[in-house]
């Protein structure tokens, strides 16, 4: 492949077969540091990841790291925010790992993560969340949160259709709606002027910048049958491999039928085709209690999951928000649509710990490209200070190296990070809540984990 901007170094390529990756023992990896507090953060990363490869393999082993650019840096550098070298590089290297970016303000991108995701493809965001021992937490319990979200990555809002009020576009959806589907337009509450004339009427008051007109903002939210299929088989898969007892479907089903709720079907549906006897879903105990009274439908489901049977459950996503609080204990993996699995991460990554710690992937399983991220901003406020707490990244590293199957390399920068969390010296986010603990910097927190793999 050839780049004009940057320069591959030598090393192997990963490649996939089967759907396996094939890892070299010196992969090419592309790395972007990021904006911000990313070159903080990276410097201290990557010397953790360099070490933990060393002591796991004793240089049998070793990543080659390939840096490309994105963000400020790339702008500052080549007058783009994303060069094409960089995608080529993602793409032709497969796995890749990345910190924080700024997102342009006004015009072109709207931002460079979502438009890396979809150039690759990346249909699964994994947000793995546990909690690791002395992390301070606003819940009684942090240490029962141990769940796995697979976030559809490509459709819902991230397919990105809106058009503003008041736009031809708009205009001119609603007026096919009124004229091909009177009915639902209809539903549209202040659809046409004369709607909109009459709630001015009433409350007295010119309320809108010019008068009457149509002022409605339209989006579309698309969910395919192939896009949730792919989604509920990397969830389901991905639990056998972790040995995990069940992946809920968290969706709004109950509002958005052919959308959420199809979701829903579609997930139970690919679930009983793809994977048998290996999966027991709710769908199957509704049918059951339908044919022999519930007390059958109980024995059947409890005999499935006494055989090590993965449960296929679902869960109505506002009420998934409560109960991930007040039970997290039920949920395991869970597969969810894109705006679900935006709140529902982050609400999560809170009980344990919250922003500075939380790790992500974006994986597309059938092709193998992957890029690792921190899932928190560039902190700009922090940058050049060595302060910020560089966990997000590290453990984006660790999902890499589990990814690569480097599983001792995983388990060691988990061991590391657990003991130099439990050693109370820790970044000042940690610092500030946890008690007698002393502050140190982001390139200290990185030695500290070092010490202690
Ligand atoms: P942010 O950068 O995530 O920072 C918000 C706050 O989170 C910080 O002020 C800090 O809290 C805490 N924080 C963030 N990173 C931390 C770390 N490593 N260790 C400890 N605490 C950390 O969010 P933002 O200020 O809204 O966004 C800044 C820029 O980042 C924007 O340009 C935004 O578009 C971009 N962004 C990029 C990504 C990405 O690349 N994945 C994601 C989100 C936002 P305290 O003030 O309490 O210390």
């Amino acid at each position: 492949m050839a780049y004009s901007t940057v320069k591959p170094p030598q090393g192997g390529k990963i490649t996939i077969k089967n759907g396996v990756l094939q890892v070299p023992d010196n992969p090419i990896i592309p790395f972007i540091r990021g904006d911000g507090t990313g070159p903080d953060i990276w410097a201290a990363s990557q010397r953790v990841f360099d070490a933990a490869v060393n002591k796991a393999y004793c240089g049998k082993r070793k990543m080659v790291w390939f840096e490309v650019y994105a963000g400020e840096t790339a702008f500052k550098k080549f007058n783009t925010y994303l060069p094409d070298d960089t995608i080529e590089a993602f793409k032709e290297f497969l796995v890749g790992i990345k910190g924080p970016l700024t997102t342009p303000i006004g015009g072109g991108i709207r931002s460079l993560n979502v438009a890396l995701r979809q150039l690759l493809d990346l249909y699964v965001c994994l947000r793995p969340v546990q909690w690791f021992n002395g992390v301070p937490s606003p819940v009684k319990h942090p240490e029962k949160v141990n769940m796995v979200i697979f976030r559809e990555n490509t459709e819902d809002i991230y397919a990105g259709i809106e058009y503003g009020a008041g736009s031809p576009e708009a205009q001119k959806v609603l007026e096919f709606l009124q004229k091909e589907f009177p009915n639902d337009f209809e539903k549209i509450r202040f659809g046409t002027v004369e709607k909109a004339q009459q709630y001015l009427d009433i409350a007295g008051a010119d309320l809108c910048d010019e008068g009457a007109a149509v002022r409605v903002g339209i989006g579309i939210k698309p969910i395919s049958k192939i896009g949730t299929i792919r989604l509920i088989k990397a969830a389901i898969d991905y639990a056998i491999k972790e040995k995990r007892k069940s992946v809920t479907i968290v969706h709004k089903g109950n509002i958005m039928k052919y959308t959420e709720g199809a979701f829903r079907d579609w997930g139970y549906t690919a679930a009983e085709q793809l994977y048998g006897d290996k999966v027991y879903t709710w769908a199957q105990w509704e049918r059951k209690k339908k044919e022999k009274g519930e007390t059958a439908a109980n024995a059947e489901q409890n005999a499935a999951l006494n055989n090590g049977v993965i449960l296929i459950k679902d869960a109505i996503a506002d009420i998934t928000l409560q109960q991930v609080l007040t039970r997290p204990e039920d949920f395991d993996v869970i597969a969810t649509l894109n705006l679900n699995g935006d709140y529902l991460s982050d609400a999560v990554a809170a009980q344990v710990g919250g922003i500075g710690i939380a790790p992500g992937g974006n994986i597309n399983y059938t092709t193998g490209n992957a890029i690792f991220e921190a899932t928190h901003g560039t902190a700009p406020k922090y940058a050049n200070l060595d302060k910020v707490n560089p966990s997000s990244v590290i453990l984006s590293g660790e999902m890499m190296f589990r990814y690569l199957g480097w599983t001792e390399v995983a388990d060691l920068i988990i061991k590391g990070i657990n003991s130099a969390i439990a050693s109370k010296r820790v970044t000042y986010d940690f610092a500030r809540l946890m008690e007698n603990a002393a502050e140190i910097k982001c390139s200290e927190f990185g030695d500290n984990i070092i010490q202690n793999m």
